[in-house]
């Protein structure tokens, strides 16, 4: 099962997608992350995409697809994956297209996390006071969400016309929109590995059998 979480900076597809790596056991693969960790260790990746990451803008296509092809390529036995960040542009997803179905894979469901832009500049601002990331200050944000209106939201047609394009609310809270991407993922017949947590019964209650 390949999932795409789809949305504008700050939607909460970081958080999401970590809940899934937990309940089945995907594979995360965040190309924001990927670039953060280039830069913290230095790497002349790290320093080439620096100065676009602070202001807003979008990596080169073929930076972020050779960053995707790897982790594919490195994880042969991988249940399936989640993409977070990953595809922004029509080139970006045509390349994930292709590098799934040469795995004899493919994408088999993109959840929209629909959250207004009120409430997005909110949250960038509280994270900009909590963790300082440089691409939250407003003007970069302001960049960001105008590359996503631009460029990434082109991508939602891509994928309606497909059948993959679901809509959650992302202005729920957290557990809100956990369930809410369960219950896509399990109606479309994606979530079927999910194992439901075996409740193991105490000792008094096995005695009584309640
Ligand atoms: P958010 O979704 O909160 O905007 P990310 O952590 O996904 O943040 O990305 C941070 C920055 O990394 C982006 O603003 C961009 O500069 C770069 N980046 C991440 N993923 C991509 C991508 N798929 N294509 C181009 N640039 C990317």
């Amino acid at each position: 099962m390949n999932i795409i979480l789809f949305g504008p900076p700050a939607a909460g597809k970081g958080t999401q997608a970590k809940k899934l790596v937990a309940e089945r056991g995907l594979i995360q693969l965040s190309t924001g992350d990927m670039l953060r960790a280039a830069r913290a260790s230095g790497t002349e990746l790290g320093k080439k995409v620096a100065g676009i990451m602070d202001r807003g803008d979008l990596v080169s296509d073929d930076i972020v697809i050779a960053l995707i092809e790897e982790q594919i390529e490195n994880n042969p036995n991988a249940k399936g994956f989640i993409f977070d960040g990953f595809p922004r542009t029509v080139a970006q997803a045509e390349a994930l297209d292709l590098l799934l179905s040469k795995h004899n894979t493919k994408v088999n469901s993109v959840i929209r996390l629909c959250v207004d832009d009120e409430a997005l500049l909110a949250r960038v601002t509280k994270r900009f006071e909590e963790e300082g990331r440089k691409d939250d200050n407003p003007e970069s944000f302001k960049v960001r969400l105008g590359n996503y209106n631009a460029q990434t939201a082109q991508l939602l047609p891509y994928y309606s016309s497909q059948g993959k394009l679901t809509e959650v609310d992302g202005m729920a809270n957290i557990d809100a929109v956990s369930a809410a991407v369960a219950k896509v993922l399990n109606k479309n017949g994606n979530g079927a590995d999910v194992t439901a947590p075996v409740v193991k019964k105490g000792f008094f209650a096995r005695l009584f059998g309640r």
